[in-house]
């Protein structure tokens, strides 16, 4: 899955937006886990990807609560709560600042001290301005996304619409190493949300260190379209700086995690196989 989560901050708490993105092109859509790849342990980290990346060998990368992201969404553990009122999203696309290579992944800074633009409704008590979005993806199109829906990882995941996507396609050569960033000019988030605004939402974590436990996820249900020539656009970039001995950027995403005593809520009605994937 392209999955693009969208943080908005909000004093100490984020709000977690996120979105899964399916191929377009080709054959492969969603890819069904097998039961022995659905597990939450370090251990299925380091089996999809070859070497653990640094960023997951500090002390702050040890998880200790019990409302860890991302997870496994299942239509039995979600319940529909009709008391949740729709999302309300407005981003400004003049706050946009600049792309950058992470050397974990590709993210979009927004400049979070203009007022109005943000997120809010849902399950938010508060308004959340757009600080960034990032993406995870796999190293081929059968995994990628951080959090599952029913067992079913995607390529990618995000939050977008892919002509709008291309416009972040296009400045990845530019980013290709470990702390490049490219200057991106007006570019309205929104464009990359799918149209239909059913969505789940949980009280989760962050899913790079600190792991802070202070996230709302919200999760669209219809993943969006991403072509497969976008998909390995991202897999050009490189976990490494300029001069170090090159690693491509891949399988940036974290296990998933117990759902443990949390809620899942769905803001729609459950249908057999509606998923959208
Ligand atoms: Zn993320």
């Amino acid at each position: 899955m392209l999955r693009t989560p969208m943080l908005g901050r909000n004093h100490a708490k984020t709000s977690g937006f996120s979105i899964l993105a399916k191929q377009v092109w080709g054959a492969l859509r969603s890819h069904r886990l097998r039961p022995e790849r659905l597990c939450s342990q370090v251990p299925c980290a380091q089996r999809r990807n070859n070497a653990l990346h640094p960023l997951w060998k500090g002390p702050a990368s040890k998880p200790g609560g019990s409302r860890q992201s991302p997870i496994n969404i299942r239509w039995r553990d979600s319940v529909y709560d009709p008391g949740l009122p729709p999302l309300r999203v407005s981003y400004d696309a003049a706050a946009c600042r600049y792309a950058w290579n992470t050397g974990y992944l590709f993210q979009v800074e927004f400049d979070d001290a203009i007022e109005g633009a943000g997120i809010s409704g849902g399950p938010l008590e508060n308004h959340y301005r757009l600080k960034q979005f990032h993406f995870h993806w796999g190293a081929v199109n059968e995994w990628g996304s951080e959090h599952t829906v029913e067992d079913r990882v995607y390529p990618a995941e995000l939050g977008s619409h892919h002509e709008a996507l291309q416009t972040l396609v296009d400045v990845l050569p530019e980013i290709k190493h470990k702390d490049a960033r490219v200057a991106l000019g007006p570019f309205e988030p929104s464009c990359l949300l799918p149209t239909c605004r059913d969505y789940w939402t949980y009280p989760g974590s962050l899913t790079t260190p600190p792991l802070t436990e202070s996230v709302t996820w919200i999760i669209q249900k219809k993943p969006i379209e991403v072509a497969a020539n976008q998909l390995a656009a991202f897999r050009t970039l490189l976990f490494t700086a300029l001069g170090e001995e090159e690693k491509t950027m891949v399988n940036n995403y974290r296990p998933l995690q117990p759902l443990m005593n949390r809620k899942l809520r769905a803001s729609f009605q459950a249908t057999e196989g509606g998923t959208g994937s």
